[in-house]
């Protein structure tokens, strides 16, 4: 008799590993918002966000070694777009479509075939969640995922959003919470968002957990 695949690796010592979905061929990773415009320098710059970079890359190579797909969610707002404040939004212009802010960060080592999904292109909607009025549902759906693995920034807006979305949607979600970071500190009383994404049925897992070597952290 054949034994069915290994679904832990067996030299796992965390303690929450054993509950941790492992990554499979209906796995993708998804790399959110990883734009100039969220690092330091940037619009919306998120603190440090530059010391995250290496091991991203970790994941990414991990990713894409297995040949399990990998996407990346952008803002790609139109110069006039309703969240900025010249539109008595609530952020300064950012993720301008074509503008230096608007690219990828250049550290990053992103796999050919990437699939980019650009989100806040209507000038009169904004959409904190990359499922929002997107194809990455279907991009998803075709690439038969069940489980998607989250990283990016920031970890209580536009990640958090992506996460929920996901979880609504049916999918199994793992938020890599050591490739996300938050913009603004975690204030007392206000709603944490690692709560609301386990609440919501979302794992948390950082690299040692799905088999990546701590030695980025
Ligand atoms: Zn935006």
């Amino acid at each position: 008799m054949k034994l069915s695949k290994q679904a832990f690796p067996s030299d796992s010592s965390h303690p929450y590993s054993s509950t941790v979905p492992q990554p499979d061929q209906q796995s993708a990773l998804l790399l959110v918002d990883l734009q100039n415009d969220l690092f330091p320098g940037g619009a919306l710059a998120v603190p440090e966000a530059n010391s995250l970079i290496p091991l991203i890359n970790a994941y990414i190579k991990h990713f894409s070694r297995q040949g399990w797909p990998i996407l990346a969610t952008r803002d790609w707002h139109p110069a006039n777009h309703r969240s900025f404040t010249e539109q008595q939004g609530p952020w300064p212009a950012h993720g301008v479509q074509g503008s230096r802010g608007a690219q990828f960060h250049s550290d990053l080592v992103l796999p050919p075939g990437m699939m980019v999904i650009s989100k806040g292109t209507d000038p009169k909607k904004d959409s904190t969640s990359g499922f929002d009025g997107t194809s990455l549902a279907d991009r998803l759906e075709d690439l038969n995922v069940q489980t998607l693995y989250v990283l990016g920034l920031p970890t209580e807006h536009c990640v958090k959003h992506t996460v929920l979305d996901g979880c609504q949607r049916g999918l199994q979600v793992v938020l890599l919470t050591d490739a996300t970071k938050r913009r603004e500190p975690q204030q007392d009383g206000s709603p944490n968002a690692l709560q609301e994404m386990t609440d919501a049925g979302a794992w948390l897992a950082n690299s040692s957990d799905i088999g990546i070597p701590a030695i980025f952290h």
